[in-house]
């Protein structure tokens, strides 16, 4: 029973993508038959990649691809290397992205892939092996009509240029529209790079001016300062706001004056960590959370403010950069501190929104420039938190639930008119 499911405390990230799920079909009083149909992925392929090392041994990595959703368009998502993934957190994100790319409206379904594996101890030629091996293996699956990969956690455009790359030499043409967020030179879209950041950056401005607190001035903490927490910092620190805080893999720093953010861009490149910038201090991962200021960015991986860390919280926004990087139990300490979340699945779109504005530019080959980007990107990300606002004061219903409404409603509205098969 749907009602039922949505009470339990969710123990991984696809149960709590469940969970969510249960939560926003209950408020709209989605029919069963309806549920059944676009709950569950529609289809699951995981792969055995024996990858030769430098070393000269064969290492065996698992890999996966989850097609969540197809009911509005090819499925849409990234690909993430990390030595936590797993089918479970792969599922999860594959759902999320179902979701995702309805809130904002775009013509794609779901999808997400991942390799278990720690990128960062591995050459760049064993990468790319583990790369086109995992393309080839998931060969059947994707395309730019049925599956469009891009980049997530620790992929680059790097790695999408090799799967473009495989892809194509086994189809014996080019075919840039299979991946998004290539390097421009092989038909990547200006603006793609920094658009998740970008769009972080752009719905935290439209919950600002909702709830009245001028950007000038505004204390921020970033949990994860790679591309998309980086980019956030940076836009909000151009815009009057003071970063106190930062964190990366490895460490927690502090600056109650704020740090200039294109120095400690610059210093995280150089050095591949944000500890030891100049006049900071160290901190723990948990006084950084407990940090008070307007806004909380968390931007690394799921589950990372939950029931225990959410009470000693004192931020007035959070900004979900991340996927799922808050449980539904920590949801629940939040939302009775009133603090005002941007869920993730709007928070950070503008990376999908920007791939579908590459994959329109890949099939007209017709390139936009940054400002036309830009400027669509703000579009599409105010449209859609106004949206969001609308149906989370419209329906008394926290921002997550909101946000799931309009995307859940939007998948079921396309699986009704598509009837079912056979
Ligand atoms: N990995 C990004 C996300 O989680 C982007 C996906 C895409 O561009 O397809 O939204």
């Amino acid at each position: 029973m749907p009602v039922l499911e949505a009470t339990m405390t969710p123990k991984s990230a696809h149960e709590a993508a469940l969970h969510n799920f249960d939560l926003a079909a209950n408020e709209l009083n989605l029919e069963p038959d309806v549920r059944e149909m676009i709950k569950y992925p529609e289809r699951i392929l995981e792969v055995t990649l024996p990858v030769r090392m430098d070393d000269g041994h064969i290492h065996r990595f698992e890999g996966y691809r989850v097609q969540h959703s197809t009911a509005r368009g090819p499925g849409k998502g990234g690909i993430r290397y990390h030595p936590n993934v797993t089918l479970d957190e792969v599922k999860a994100l594959a759902t999320w992205m179902t979701w995702k790319c309805a809130v904002v409206n775009i013509p794609f379904g779901g999808a997400k892939g991942g390799i278990t594996c720690s990128p960062k101890d591995m050459s760049q030629i064993e990468l790319e092996r583990l790369t086109r091996r995992y393309a080839a293996s998931i060969l059947p699956l994707i395309g730019p009509d049925q599956d469009i990969p891009a980049p997530d956690v620790y992929t680059n455009s790097q790695t999408m240029a090799w799967i473009m790359d495989t892809y194509s030499m086994t189809k014996g043409y080019p075919i840039p529209g299979v991946v998004t967020g290539k390097p421009i030179s092989l038909g990547g879209s200006l603006g793609r790079n920094e658009a998740t950041g970008r769009g972080v950056f752009y719905t935290t401005l439209s919950a600002l001016e909702f709830l009245k607190i001028p950007v000038k001035g505004a204390k921020v903490v970033v949990q994860g300062f790679g591309n998309a927490g980086s980019i956030a910092a940076q836009l909000l620190h151009e815009a009057g706001a003071v970063v106190i805080a930062v964190s990366d893999s490895k460490a927690c720093i502090f600056n109650s004056k704020g740090f200039d953010i294109p120095k400690l861009m610059a210093y995280k490149d150089k050095t591949g960590q944000v500890l030891g910038f100049p006049s900071s201090e160290e901190i723990q991962p948990a006084e950084l959370l407990a940090l008070n200021c307007e806004i909380l960015v968390p931007a690394a991986l799921e589950n990372s403010i939950d029931s225990n860390n959410a009470p000693s919280i004192r931020t007035k926004v959070v900004a979900e950069a991340a996927n799922g990087p808050v449980t539904p139990d920590g949801d629940a300490v939040l939302e009775s501190k009133g603090v005002f979340l941007i869920p993730d699945i709007l928070c950070n779109a503008g990376g999908v929104t920007v791939s579908y504005f590459e994959w329109v530019q890949d099939t007209q080959h017709l390139f936009w420039d940054t400002q036309d980007v830009y400027k669509r990107l703000e579009h599409i990300m105010k449209v859609s938190f106004g949206d969001v606002l609308k149906i989370h004061r419209d329906h008394r219903v926290p921002m997550r639930t909101a946000a799931n409404m309009l995307g859940i409603g939007r998948v079921a509205e396309a699986i009704k008119i598509r009837g079912l098969y056979p």
